[in-house]
């Protein structure tokens, strides 16, 4: 056979040839835009020029922070299109984190949102690297500013090149992109994918059992552009054709839920937090959610509760999946094989609150101290991956070591298997309550509060306990209208039947909100800070 190189600037003339009728709808700060493929690709074109004009070449960094738009995802295509890099940076890391990733990753030239301006203003004398600045903007006059030198992206697109080239000399094997992901401890831990990485998982991401993404999809990714490339999907829609609809810097669960009625949108992404939110919304408004073919939910745990209400109350089809910044992210996804059909209403969202099997292309193991575990469903072990999209290190980082030692991806999520293959994520390593010599799992005891009426969110966590070593903590927040209604002892009631005795928290304790991190998971460093000050003489 041929040796063609996969390479993301052949995903883009993809769409440019095939569908360049179909549709970018982009919020920006200032209004919406909408623009086919032939226009996104001719842009894309133009940029590629611009960039090479600016100086950047083969292997460099070129940075993004910035929300889902048209803009953002021009730059997904252009710097890997013409040999770059493209580094996608998490806007809501602390300004220390943000000035360690754009130094460490050596950024050369940074776009920004407007938005963010400010935020760059405050650091920019400590990136070491950064030769230029291009703020992605509608407005026509750049804003004052001290950072040197500014580029307006829409003036410098002005006279780029429509016609240049997507590199054609690209070496599959060579960098594409990269996201840093936050560590528990320490700097945050840059992971680098490839040209063939990321378009073998575009191919994942279509397959009729995983997300099944095609051309006649209207897909909405609310998880950011700078977290894991939103999963991959922009890389996957455009390739496809897809319609795609992209929310734009700081979207409510009010613009979701009406971008989902008005654009038709088929497919949505995003974690947890964003789908309690939404479901709050379709509460409030009236909104025609039947376009919806699929919600793919993943980051963290989707609580059983979550996934019921989409599919019984709105009929919307929920699906649950996991991966990781290290995993492009898309590992496992949680769907019933054909034989499973027949088992009861209740059974089947037992099963689909999993995380499901392992994606076609990857390869698995989970051991424990005695070796790998059995698939029962009931022994625990760490997930350990293998696969052409799962990254072998950490860039320039010693923590790869332990990471990726053996050839294969540690994790750090405990699971169990049953013999289907279906993975039940269990806890973080980290965040696992050792009661008694045995494993409490916080996750399981989290999801079965949230199943509760009054509760919108719960998150456990371990105390250290003299004789046990560990005890769990439950820190639940109540719907509105629930405080002062609903007790400790009503929601201990509701676990009794679910857990042996032992599993059950020692305490509960009300919260206004559970502490979350720039990507919306539970922070639960910061949660046991709380607890324990709530347990302190001054607390
Ligand atoms: P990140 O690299 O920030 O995307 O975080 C990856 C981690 O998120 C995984 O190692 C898991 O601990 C967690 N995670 C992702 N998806 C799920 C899921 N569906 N259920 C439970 N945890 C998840």
């Amino acid at each position: 056979m041929m040796q063609v190189p996969l390479s993301v600037g052949s995903l883009m003339e993809h769409a440019e040839s095939f569908f360049p009728k179909k549709e970018v709808i982009s919020q920006t700060h200032d209004k919406l835009h909408r623009l086919n493929y032939g226009e996104i690709g001719q842009r894309t074109r133009r940029l590629m020029s611009i960039l090479n004009e600016l100086g950047i070449s083969k292997g460099d960094r070129v940075g993004t922070l910035a929300w889902n738009h048209h803009r953002h995802l021009e730059v997904y295509f252009a710097a890997p299109g013409m040999g770059a890099v493209l580094h996608t940076i998490n806007i809501r890391l602390s300004p220390e984190d943000i000035i360690y990733i754009i130094n460490h990753a050596e950024d050369r030239i940074l776009f920004i949102d407007e938005d963010i301006l400010p935020l760059i203003e405050h650091i920019h004398t400590h990136l070491a690297t950064v030769e230029a600045y291009v703020v992605m903007t509608d407005k026509a006059e750049l804003p004052d500013s001290t950072i040197q030198p500014l580029y307006s992206y829409e003036e410098l697109l002005s006279t780029g090149d429509p016609s240049y080239e997507f590199a054609k000399d690209i070496d599959e094997n060579q960098p594409a992109g990269m996201c840093y992901t936050s560590a528990t401890t320490g700097k945050p831990k840059g992971v680098v994918y490839t040209h063939r990485a990321i378009v073998l998982h575009s191919f994942a991401l279509g397959l009729a059992d995983t997300a099944a993404i095609s051309e006649s999809d209207v897909s909405m990714p609310v998880v950011p552009q700078f977290h894991v490339n939103a999963w991959g999907t922009p890389f996957a829609c455009t390739w496809f054709g897809s319609t795609q609809v992209l929310p734009g810097p700081r979207f409510t669960p009010k613009r979701l839920a009406e971008f989902i009625d008005r654009f038709k949108v088929t497919i949505t992404a995003g974690v947890p937090t964003i789908w309690l939110g939404l479901l709050r919304e379709l509460e409030q408004g009236d909104y025609d959610t039947s376009s919806l073919r699929a919600v793919l939910c993943g980051g963290s745990a989707a609580p059983l509760g979550l996934i019921k209400a989409f599919e019984e109350k709105y009929k919307i089809p929920f699906y649950h999946a996991y991966g990781a910044t290290e995993t492009t992210p898309l590992a496992t996804i949680s769907r019933l094989k054909s034989y499973q059909q027949d088992i009861s209403q209740e059974e089947k969202f037992q099963e689909r609150a999993r995380q499901g099997i392992l994606v076609p292309g990857l390869q698995m193991k989970v051991v424990s101290d005695k070796g790998e575990v059995e698939w029962n469903g009931k022994d625990m072990g760490e997930l350990l991956l293998k696969g052409p999209w799962i990254a072998d290190e950490y860039y320039k980082d010693n923590r790869s070591l332990d990471a990726f030692k053996n050839g294969w991806f540690h994790t750090g999520d405990v699971v169990t298997v049953d013999e289907e293959g279906t993975i039940k994520i269990v806890d973080r390593t980290k965040d696992l309550i050792k009661s008694g010599g045995e494993w409490i799992s916080s996750v399981e005891i989290e999801n079965a509060i949230m199943a509760f009426g009054p509760v919108f969110e719960a998150s456990v966590v371990a105390i250290p306990d003299e004789k046990w070593q560990e005890r769990p903590i439950a820190c639940v927040v109540l719907h509105e209208g629930y405080e002062n209604k609903t007790t400790k002892e009503d929601i201990l009631e509701f676990l009794k039947p679910q857990f042996p005795k032992w599993w059950l928290p020692d305490d509960v304790l009300f919260f206004e909100e559970i502490p979350k991190s720039s990507v919306g998971k539970f922070l639960k460093r910061e949660l046991r800070e709380q607890v324990k000050a709530r347990y302190s003489p001054q607390g």
